[in-house]
């Protein structure tokens, strides 16, 4: 611990999912995530992502997905309203699609951008605009990780809602604009308070910040050192956010917890080694239930 606010996590200090869930509730109830994800040449982390909000409790979950595999998703995953996106040339959300969010805007509780969406330019520009215009809380994932998006979340109006980074060491790097390829606690904090954002600094050891600092060293293992594990998180965020769109930091942290503990009882139960990422799902159930 340092001069600042910061602990060690535990699954006390989260509380459990059963106080969310009341007899009287309906979808509604639960939130509902707009997920702006996913390219043709990287669809499978759009599913993952979904997936793992689903199992996060949300009450409903919309999808914008690039319009050749809106389709075939719906077949994988029907629990998701999908509304195919147009396309860019390559296969990436192109900027012409803005009017399929802002015509159901009033509708989400939450928006979670990234896994698989790539790095063309035109897509990163719809993202920018999104956390710079839209009223709605937001969990930015992967390729969106960003210098000019992260500059577009400090900007952002006051009583927009929270934004959430999830960047591993690489992707912080690219964001923070920094030279070190690993960072302590104070660059976090620093980098958090300045873009006015909650960060989940990811890897072997996770903090969770906004200033005040929470850090994970406890839940989760090498199982998790495979491709997915991010995307499965960040639905996990996003499912959290759109729930408790007023709690960015607790949703965070509940979201590391879990995956971490769902981590844990993978590898207890398979190993770490002959098992996918997606299996990390089948965890989830035990450990939302407070087991
Ligand atoms: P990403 O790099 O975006 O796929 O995210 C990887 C996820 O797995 C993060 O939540 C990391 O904290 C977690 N992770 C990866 N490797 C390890 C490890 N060796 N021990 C614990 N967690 C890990
Ligand atoms: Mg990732």
């Amino acid at each position: 611990p340092q001069s600042f606010n910061e602990a060690i996590m535990t699954s006390k200090m989260l509380g459990s999912l059963s106080k969310l869930r009341p007899a009287n509730s309906d979808k509604r109830t639960f939130g509902h995530l707009f997920v702006l994800s996913g390219s043709r040449s990287m669809p499978g982390a759009l599913l993952m992502g979904v997936k793992a909000a689903l199992r996060s409790g949300v009450g409903l979950l919309t999808a914008f997905a690039p319009e050749s595999v809106a389709a075939q998703f719906a077949a994988i995953v029907p629990e998701v309203m999908w509304v195919p996106w147009p396309e860019t040339p390559d296969g990436g959300l192109a900027l012409e699609g803005r009017h399929l969010l802002l015509e159901r805007l009033d509708r989400a509780d939450a928006l979670l951008a990234g896994s698989g969406v790539g790095k063309e330019p035109e897509t990163l520009e719809l993202i920018r605009e999104c956390v710079s215009s839209l009223p709605l809380p937001v969990v930015l994932d992967a390729d969106t990780l960003t210098p000019q998006i992260a500059a577009a979340a400090a900007g952002r109006p006051s009583d927009a809602g929270s934004v959430i980074t999830t960047p591993h060491h690489g992707e912080f790097k690219r964001m923070a604009k920094q030279d070190s390829t690993v960072y302590d606690s104070e660059a976090l904090r620093q980098f958090c308070l300045e873009h006015n954002i909650v960060t989940a600094l990811k890897g072997p050891i996770t903090r969770v910040s906004n200033g005040k600092q929470i850090i994970n060293a406890t839940f989760g293992g090498p199982v998790l050192a495979r491709g997915g594990s991010g995307d499965i998180l960040a639905g996990m965020v996003g499912s959290l956010l759109a729930q408790s769109p007023t709690d960015a930091f607790e949703a965070t942290c509940r979201a590391v917890c879990w995956h971490g503990l769902a981590a844990n009882r993978l590898a207890q139960q398979q190993g770490a080694q002959a098992v996918t990422t997606t299996d990390l799902l089948e965890h989830l159930a035990p450990v939302l239930r407070g087991e």
